[in-house]
């Protein structure tokens, strides 16, 4: 399950920025998860309570903003939702399409003490 790795990620990243502003205590963690990256909220949230035992983010909330995924056309220039990595245009039917959200993971936000 990479789900587990990249919670863990996710742990050390929060730490490191927590401890570089000297927090003792992360109240919450913003994370934004494409929704073409490949994980699962829920798996994160799954493994989030095991991944923050003994560390500043323990007891702390996971909150989850999940990013759908758009692309803009590179013929017609149209931009249109994403529900899979390979979609034509729905105006001109082109292949050619410029990805511009859905593949993010990353910590948006923390909550410090
Ligand atoms: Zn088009």
């Amino acid at each position: 399950m990479h789900e587990l790795g990249i919670t863990q990620s996710i742990v050390e990243i929060a730490e490191r920025t927590a401890a570089k502003q000297q927090a003792t205590k992360i109240l919450s963690v913003t994370v934004e998860v494409g929704s073409l990256s490949g994980v699962v909220p829920e798996a994160l949230e799954f493994c989030f309570e095991a991944c923050t035992n003994g560390t500043l983010l323990e007891g702390a909330q996971l909150l989850i903003k999940r990013i759908p995924a758009s692309a803009r056309c590179c013929d017609c220039s149209r931009e249109f939702p994403l529900e899979e990595l390979l979609a034509c245009c729905p105006d001109c039917g082109s292949a050619a399409g410029e990805l511009l959200s859905g593949e993010e993971l990353r910590v948006k936000e923390l909550e410090i003490d």
